[in-house]
């Protein structure tokens, strides 16, 4: 059997998802000397771009757009990238190494790099297909929410996630009168802990957004022009306009039909091979092993989209040479002027250790047999960012010097060293 970078330049690679991971990784295979035929499928019309603007930038001004591609314009061409937009894989011919389109054709392939991404969760409830409830993944959606804010608008904001939250902060920015609903009785409740989500609340509040936690929407119906949202607890919120955050799901059929292992993503190794080992999955449609945590996890971040991606390419350009993809969890978020960091794998059953620094902000942390493995706060980026290194060493921290405002995290990450030299 030949290994798949053999059969890769013998028979080409195919990358399916022309988003974030999938550039990234047609970009770091030619960087990292992959010679061989190289194609990527992409359903959007788009060149490859970046999602993180489209709820934020993108959003706040109506007379510019800002994009950002994934590469400078020309590199597929120029780095002989077979480039097909607007096209869909649609099946995987395991047996046969073909992968089948939705214009009808189809392609060999010596591997197959899936980079799907995920779509985001449809509210399935009466009226929740009117074209007033929208949606927001792709630079269109972006578009078409950004056209229609405007001053006085009211909008309703279904769940109070990243998105969710995002949306909101830009609309009370664009005038509107905003509401945020949420089925769970705190805001981003499942990635980080309950003080952090209130504090976010107070700046939204702060500004003018109106919440309603443990509400779900049941309906909507028209009248008189508006939409008018039915609550679990009994109540009609009128809206002009609706934005519905309550989760991705994992663009995986074509990789279930195949008989791949599925698990609310693609499973793969850490090195992104699936259970079939000509087909790797990365980005958001991958559940890979990550080895700094012992275990399969899921993300959806432009770190794993990027790096990710970068080090299973490097993986398949050339023969012989195998790195696992192993980095310790990092995303952002920016609300008004705040900027949010969040470094590891939250656990929501577990307590989280405050720290509050000398402006009363406070940094969250948490702990797994007296190691850290979790840290998030709010203006605090360069505080933060040694809690990277502290979370990769798993060397032990005690929860008084996690507290203590006085230590700083790179205070904690140079002792470490210094031990580590002894
Ligand atoms: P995607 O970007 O979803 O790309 C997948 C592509 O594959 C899509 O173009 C899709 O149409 C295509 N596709 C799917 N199925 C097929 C098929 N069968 N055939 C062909 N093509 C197919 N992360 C952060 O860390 N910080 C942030 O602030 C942040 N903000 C975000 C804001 C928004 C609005 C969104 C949506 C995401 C944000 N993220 C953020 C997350 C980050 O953008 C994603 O993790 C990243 O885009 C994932 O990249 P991907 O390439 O794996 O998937």
């Amino acid at each position: 059997m030949t290994c798949v970078q053999e059969a890769a330049q013998q028979d080409g690679l195919v990358v399916v998802g022309a988003g974030q991971a999938g550039g990234r990784t047609v970009e770091a295979l030619r960087l990292n000397g992959y010679s061989g035929q190289l194609t990527l499928i992409g359903e959007e019309p788009e060149l490859p771009y970046e999602r993180p603007s489209l709820s934020k930038e993108m959003l706040l001004d109506d007379s510019q757009e800002t994009v950002t591609w994934v590469h400078d314009p020309g590199f597929l061409k120029n780095w002989s990238v077979n480039f097909e937009s607007g096209i869909s894989a649609t099946r995987i011919d395991r047996a046969a190494h073909r992968l089948e389109l939705s214009d009808g054709r189809s392609l060999s392939y010596g591997g197959l790099i899936l980079a799907t991404g995920r779509r985001p969760r449809r509210l399935t409830i009466p009226g929740g297909d009117d074209r007033r409830c929208l949606y927001l993944r792709s630079l269109e959606d972006s578009r078409i929410l950004r056209g229609r804010l405007q001053p006085g608008l009211r909008l309703l904001v279904i769940g109070a996630g990243f998105i969710g939250l995002e949306v909101a902060s830009a609309a009370i920015r664009r005038g509107c009168a905003v509401t945020v609903v949420e089925f769970a009785d705190a805001p981003i409740a499942r990635v980080a802990p309950r003080a952090l989500g209130e504090n976010l609340c107070k700046e939204h509040r702060a500004h003018g957004v109106q919440f309603r936690f443990a509400t779900q929407i049941t309906s909507f119906i028209s009248a008189d022009g508006a939409l008018l949202a039915k609550t679990s607890d009994g109540q009609t919120l009128p809206a002009d306009l609706v934005v519905i955050g309550i989760g991705a799901e994992p663009n995986c059929e074509i990789a279930d039909e195949a008989g791949l292992t599925v698990a609310n993503g693609i499973v793969t190794d850490s090195f992104g091979a699936s259970s079939d080992p000509y087909i790797f999955a990365v980005g958001d449609v991958a559940v890979h092993f990550n080895t700094i945590f012992g275990r399969h996890i899921s993300l959806e971040s432009w770190q794993n989209a990027q790096n990710g991606a970068i080090a299973v390419a490097r993986n398949l350009a050339q023969v012989g040479l195998m790195a696992p993809y192993a980095e310790v969890p990092w995303f952002w978020s920016d609300q008004y002027d705040r900027n949010l960091q969040i470094f590891g794998l939250f656990n929501p059953k577990a307590e989280a250790i405050v720290r509050t620094r000398a402006d009363g902000s406070c940094l969250y942390f948490q702990t797994e047999g007296g190691r850290l493995v979790f840290a998030a706060g709010v203006g605090a980026a360069r505080d933060l960012r040694p809690a990277k290194d502290l979370i990769l060493a798993q060397a032990p921290v005690s929860a008084a010097a996690l507290t203590d405002p006085s230590i700083s995290l790179s205070a904690l990450v140079r002792e470490l060293k210094a031990k580590q030299t002894v």
